[in-house]
């Protein structure tokens, strides 16, 4: 069926009775069956397992573990999805057959589509062995939080492994609650591959300076049952051994492609999407964490883990998914960002950043008189494309004004110099 679509999802006056179906329904799923719900009258169908209705994951590691009285994360009401009148089935997807155009489900039913939206997310990993008795926390959903939350308050010694985001907020959630925190990592600081050397020195005296034994730069060789009053040891690399009664993974997540194996779509950086977020396979598109499109400053393929940029996505796949000739500009994704506060410090992240190798030379960071924050620039070639900033938000955005542009790196250079002057 061909013709003008109006906002009704008529097409020529026709409904077209298409069905839609999105497998995943966090962020990216949501906003995404929010939008085809905007745009078309069709049948939508949302697969997702997890048996709470959609939250901020952004707090499972933030205030959901230190508030007194448990906080309502929850993304929407309960009625929203039938108000919307979105078919939700509480499953998982266990495999796509995109000839057929059916997506199998773990209950043994399917639900075949015309037009199919990816949006799994990712999962933890945790790559240190590990006695199979052992209980090794990570913080992916509602439920892994909530069980994290309840041991953090009766724990004396925490080890948190990884000193990515979600290890570096654990650990200064523990530090909150009082708890007697380690942080380990093979990397020689926190945000080391995704900030640099300079901006990791930097958050590694915060953490001492909250007083948390920082042991960087050494791997995990074993985690196994503690003799003695504590629960767990931690052998390191080095022979040095952490006692903990409470163990914390951050180390990392793998895209969910696993049920897709076999369905012939490209599966190489997550699920790989051009720039309308359209697969290898025909009416299939991919949003959120779960998949990678050429989204970088020389227009790479980049895969995020950011909450906003999988909600902008969801909205800029259903767009696609509801349009009926790719036009190849119905979508502009936003600049990557994401916020945290660690001990009481405001970190904002803008833009493109890249740790590189140690002493990458393109990080420049300047820190004000005091140590009263600081300001790592990020660049490619004589263009800002990132910065990051601790306790100085408000530069941070005023720099992003000037991404991308031609010579912006020398200017960004002296606005820094001059803002250090002046405080
Ligand atoms: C603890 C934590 C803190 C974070 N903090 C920040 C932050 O401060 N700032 C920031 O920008 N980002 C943060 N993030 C990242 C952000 O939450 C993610 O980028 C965002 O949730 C990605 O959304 P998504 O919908 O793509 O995937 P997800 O949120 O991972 O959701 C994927 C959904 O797919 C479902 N699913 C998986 N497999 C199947 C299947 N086979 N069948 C059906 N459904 C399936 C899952 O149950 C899940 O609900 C954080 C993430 C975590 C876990």
């Amino acid at each position: 069926m061909s013709g003008q679509r109006d906002k009704s999802g008529l097409v020529g006056g026709h409904d077209m009775n298409r069905t839609f179906v999105i497998v995943g329904g966090s962020i990216a799923g949501l906003t995404a069956a929010e939008k085809l719900r905007e745009l078309t009258d069709e049948r939508i169908v949302l697969v997702e397992p997890d048996p709470m209705r959609a939250y901020d994951k952004t707090a499972l590691s933030k205030d959901l573990l230190i508030a007194d009285e448990m906080p309502d994360i929850f993304l929407r009401s309960a009625a929203h999805l039938d108000e919307l009148r979105i078919e939700v089935r509480k499953v998982s997807a266990v495999a796509l057959d995109a000839t057929g155009r059916v997506v199998r489900l773990s209950d043994g039913s399917s639900v075949s589509y015309d037009r199919l939206l990816i949006a799994t997310g990712a999962s933890p990993v945790i790559p240190f062995p590990h006695e199979a008795d052992t209980t090794i926390h990570v913080v992916r959903t509602h439920a892994d939080a909530e069980g994290l939350r309840s041991e953090l308050r009766d724990a004396r010694r925490a080890v948190v492994i990884g000193g990515g985001l979600i290890g570096c907020e654990v650990v200064s959630a523990a530090r909150h609650l009082g708890v007697e925190t380690d942080i380990v990592d093979s990397l020689p600081g926190p945000f080391q591959r995704m900030l640099g050397a300079a901006f990791s020195q930097y958050i590694e005296k915060l953490q001492i300076d909250a007083g948390i034994a920082t042991y960087y730069g050494r791997g995990v060789v074993d985690v196994r049952r503690g003799i003695g009053d504590h629960r767990f040891d931690v052998e390191l690399s080095t022979g040095e051994i952490l006692h903990a009664d409470i163990i914390v993974a951050g180390t990392g997540v793998r895209p969910e492609t696993g049920w897709l194996q076999g369905s012939g779509v490209d599966t190489s950086l997550g699920v790989v999407c051009d720039s309308r977020l359209s697969t290898s396979l025909s009416d299939v598109f991919a949003a959120g964490d779960v998949a990678s499109w050429p989204g970088g400053p020389g227009g790479e393929l980049i895969r995020l883990e950011h909450w906003a940029n999988a909600a902008e996505q969801g909205v800029g796949a259903a767009i696609s998914m509801a349009s009926e000739k790719p036009t190849g500009d119905d979508w502009t994704p936003g600049m990557p960002h994401f916020m945290t506060t660690i001990h009481s410090h405001r970190l904002t992240v803008l833009g493109h950043v890249h740790g590189g190798e140690i002493g990458d030379p393109t990080i420049h960071v300047a820190v004000g008189p005091n140590e009263r924050g600081l300001i790592a620039l990020y660049g490619s070639a004589d263009r800002l494309v990132g910065c990051a900033t601790v306790d100085q938000a408000r530069i941070a955005v005023r720099l992003s004004g000037l991404f991308g542009r031609g010579n912006s790196w020398t200017e960004s250079v002296s606005i820094v110099e001059n803002h250090c002057r002046i405080n």
